[in-house]
C-alpha cells in the first residue's frame, strides 16, 4: 500500500500530522511519501500542484489530503491559487464521487446548533458529483454585456453543464450506496429553473429503473436546504451536483456539531481515492494548535475502508474516536460545559492512546 500525504496549507499540516500518527500505531504495512500542495507548493515551486506532487498522487493507492488556501493568495491569477490544486487532483485522478457522511456522535448531540432531538442518531450520506457542473463548465470569464438588463456593462459569467455519462455514473454510485443502507435516495436539483438540472432529474430517474428496490425522491435544492435543518433525519443518501453538494454538505456538517468532525472520500471508478476533511485550511486558527483533527483522522479511516481494504483497522479508528469523545475530550469547536478542552495535538495523543489501548484491552481516560 502506498499513501501520498499532502498536508497543504493552514491547519492542513497540523491535522494531517495527527492522522498519520494514528495510522502509524495501527500495525499496517504501508509506504508513504509527503509532498507540498496548495499555497505551500506555490511558494516553493511556483505552482499549487507541481508535477512531482501530481505524479506522486497518481502513483499512490490513496491520497491523504489536508486542506489548501489562504486569503493572502486571493489576488493571484486563478490558475496559481491554492484551491486549483484540489480541483486539479480531482480532475487528473478522475475523482468523480465525493462521499460526505454526516454522523452525529451521541456525545456531540449538544454541540449541534439544532435541538438535540433533531440530530440525535443522525446518520446521512451526501454524495456530491465532483467533476462537472458550474465549477468546470466552459466558457467562463469576464466581458462586456451585449444584452441583459445592462448592455455595455462589465459582466462575469460561468457555464453550468452536465453530460449524461457524468449523471449516470454518480446515480449508480448513489443507488448502490443506498442498497447498503436504508435504500432511500434523495436527488437534489433545481429542475424548476435550470435546464441542466431538469436533465439531471431525467437521467437519475432513468437510472433508478435499474434499482427498483431503492426508493427515489426528488427535491429542489432550496427545499433540501430547509429540510436539512428542519428534519435532517428524514434523509438517508442524498445525491446532488457539484455546487449544491458543496453547499449542502457544509450545512450538514453543522448538524454534527462542527465542520471539524466531517470526513470525506473522493473516489474514481476503480475505488482509488483522495481522503480529506470537508473543511478548508481555516487560516483564522492556523498555527494556534486548536484545530479539530478528528475529521482528518476519520478520513484516514474511510481510506482504510474504501481503498486499502483494511476494514478492521478502520473500525479501530472509529471506535477510538468514540472512546475519546466519551471520555469528554473536546477541541474548542466542539467544547461545551462539563467537557475538557484540548488542543490539536492532545486530541491526536488521545486517539493514539485509545487505539493502543484497544490492543492492551484498556479503556481511555481523560488525559488532562
Ligand atoms: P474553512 O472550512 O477553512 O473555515 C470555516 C470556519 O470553520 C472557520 O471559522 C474555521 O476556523 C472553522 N474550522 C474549519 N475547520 C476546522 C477544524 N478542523 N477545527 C476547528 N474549526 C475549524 O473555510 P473558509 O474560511 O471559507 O476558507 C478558508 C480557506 O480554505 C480558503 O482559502 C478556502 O478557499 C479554502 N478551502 C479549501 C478547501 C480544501 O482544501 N478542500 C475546502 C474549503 C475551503
Amino acid at each position: 500500500m502506498k499513501i501520498a500525504i499532502l498536508p497543504g496549507d493552514g491547519i492542513g499540516t497540523e491535522i494531517v500530522e495527527q492522522a498519520v500518527r494514528v495510522l502509524d500505531v495501527l500495525d499496517l504495512n504501508y509506504e508513504s511519501e509527503t509532498a507540498l500542495v496548495g499555497g505551500a507548493a506555490y511558494e516553493a515551486h511556483g505552482h499549487p500542484l507541481p508535477d512531482r506532487t501530481l505524479q506522486l498522487a497518481k502513483d499512490a493507492d490513496a491520497v491523504l489530503f489536508g486542506a489548501v488556501g489562504d486569503w493572502k493568495y486571493d489576488k493571484l491569477e486563478r490558475q496559481y491559487r491554492p484551491e486549483q490544486a484540489i480541483l486539479g487532483l480531482r480532475k487528473h485522478l478522475g475523482l468523480f464521487a465525493n462521499f460526505r457522511p454526516a454522523l452525529c456522535y451521541e456525545q456531540l448531540t449538544h454541540a449541534s446548533s439544532l435541538k438535540p432531538e433533531l440530530v440525535a442518531g443522525l446518520d446521512i450520506l451526501i454524495i456530491r458529483e465532483l467533476t462537472g457542473d458550474i465549477y468546470f463548465g466552459q466558457p467562463r470569464g469576464r466581458r462586456t454585456a451585449v444584452d441583459g438588463h445592462f448592455p455595455g456593462a462589465e459582466e462575469a459569467f460561468d457555464t453550468m453543464r452536465y453530460s449524461r455519462p457524468e449523471i449516470e455514473r454518480i446515480a449508480h454510485v448513489a443507488f448502490q450506496a443506498a442498497r447498503k443502507r436504508s435504500k432511500k435516495v434523495t436527488s437534489v436539483d433545481k429542475a424548476n429553473v435550470l435546464e441542466t438540472f431538469q436533465f439531471w432529474k431525467d437521467v437519475v430517474t432513468e437510472v433508478h429503473a435499474q434499482y427498483p428496490d431503492v426508493e427515489l425522491q426528488h427535491m429542489y435544492v432550496d427545499n433540501a436546504a430547509m429540510q436539512l435543518v428542519k428534519a435532517p433525519k428524514a434523509f438517508d443518501v442524498v445525491v446532488t451536483g457539484n455546487m449544491f453538494g458543496d453547499i449542502l454538505s457544509d450545512e450538514a456538517a453543522m448538524l454534527t456539531g462542527s465542520i471539524g468532525m466531517l470526513p470525506s472520500a473522493s473516489l474514481d471508478k476503480n475505488g482509488k481515492g483522495l481522503y480529506e476533511p470537508s473543511h478548508g485550511s481555516a487560516p483564522d486558527i492556523a498555527g494556534k494548535g486548536v484545530a479539530n483533527p478528528l475529521a482528518t483522522i476519520l478520513s484516514a479511516a474511510m481510506m482504510l475502508r474504501f481503498t486499502l481494504n483494511q476494514p478492521a483497522a478502520a473500525d479501530r479508528i472509529d471506535t477510538a474516536v468514540k472512546a475519546v469523545l466519551a471520555a469528554g475530550l473536546r477541541t474548542r469547536d466542539i467544547w461545551s460545559e462539563g467537557t475538557t478542552q484540548v488542543g490539536t495535538r492532545e486530541m491526536g495523543d488521545a486517539v493514539v492512546a485509545a487505539v493502543l489501548g484497544q490492543s492492551a484491552g484498556k479503556t481511555i481516560t481523560k488525559t488532562t
